[in-house]
């Protein structure tokens, strides 16, 4: 694995199955990541830890990686067991400081969102019934330390380049180690499954949905068209393009494996993008314009995600598509429906 960092592999209660919590062995003693807030999840920390000598309370920091509940959502009880200082991307400090009143926000944002794009209220309803409420999952971490793009966390024996890789989520960050060419990278890298584009409310302090971040990668890159909202997938495709650059060597994820080769990991998610949109333009000329939430059902009809994160997928896909000038989109009355161009 990588020097002086040790791999603490813990349970949720999602569908993407178990999530990686990175022990750095430094001074001080950090957590990337914590696991969703439930006792099975610290417990099992408490024993993962206990096998290489630790406990809970010796935890000094604590990296949250992103937003979403499987990384950050025990950060409030692990800082109050053990005093850690929790660590964020700019925003998180008001995100997490209430976390279940963030995680309901969200929830109600991904509902509209579905409806929004023309998904059918048996199929919005009926899947958040199926749903844990995802409250009780997050925690409140009142002191989090905001870090942004180009800042540095020092160890007595490690210096981690801080860099922001919106996409996934809106705080999205890697840690880079250029002495031993690693990062931490949650899940803007993953070995196995895609990560996700998912679509989310503007952090706390950042610039309502509708006005284009002109801070963003991909503003900043001349990649994104105005359009009515911000696009995950187009800010990840910037995201991706900069890691590579990076030039660092292995990626440990925020679930499964490592990444062990990044250059070659850019490259295979940038060319699925390309085929997705390939795909989706076909299927708009052959069988006609339709909504995001129509086209989801053509292009994916038994896919096995939650359909809010197939919809993410579809959108991303149409963005990309729209920014490259081969389809467009109207929004007269009802849901925007989208045509080849
Ligand atoms: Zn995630």
């Amino acid at each position: 694995m990588a020097e002086g960092i040790g791999l603490l592999r813990v349970d949720t209660p999602f569908l993407v199955g178990p999530v990686n919590v990175w022990l750095i062995e430094d001074d001080p003693l950090t957590l990337v990541d914590t696991g969703a807030n439930t006792g099975t999840t610290l417990l099992q920390l408490r024993s993962l830890l206990a096998e290489r000598g630790h406990g809970l309370a010796d935890v000094g920091r604590i990296v949250v990686t992103h937003q979403h509940l499987d990384h950050m959502g025990l950060a409030g009880p692990l800082a109050a067991i053990s005093g850690a200082e929790v660590v964020g991307f700019t925003g998180m400090d008001a995100y997490l400081a209430d976390g279940p009143a963030s995680a309901l926000r969200e929830e109600r944002f991904d509902r509209d969102l579905m409806r929004h794009h023309g998904t059918s209220e048996d199929t919005v309803l009926g899947w958040w019934a199926a749903r844990p409420d995802t409250r009780g999952f997050a925690s409140e971490a009142p002191d989090v330390r905001t870090v942004a793009d180009g800042d540095v966390l020092e160890f007595a024996g490690r210096t981690l380049h801080v860099h922001h890789r919106p996409g996934h989520s809106p705080s999205d960050l890697v840690l880079h180690d250029r002495e031993r060419g690693t990062l931490l990278v949650g899940d803007h890298l993953l070995d196995g499954h895609p990560p996700v584009p998912v679509i989310h409310p503007p952090l706390p302090g950042a610039a309502p949905l509708g006005l284009p971040d002109p801070a963003s990668p991909a503003a900043i890159a001349g990649e994104r068209s105005v359009t009515a909202r911000g696009s995950a997938l187009l800010d990840l495709r910037a995201s991706l393009r900069r890691t590579r650059g990076l030039g660092a060597a292995v990626a440990l994820t925020g679930h499964g494996d490592v990444v062990p080769d990044i250059v070659a990991n850019v490259d295979r998610r940038l060319a699925e993008h390309d085929a997705a949109a390939e795909r989706l333009l076909a299927e708009l000329v052959a069988r006609g314009p339709g909504s995001a939430g129509e086209l989801r059902l053509r292009v994916a009809p038994n896919g096995r995600s939650h359909p809010f994160f197939g919809l993410c997928d579809v959108l991303g896909t149409l963005d990309q598509l729209v920014d490259e000038g081969a389809a467009t989109t109207t929004t007269d009355d009802g849901p925007p429906r989208y045509a080849a161009r």
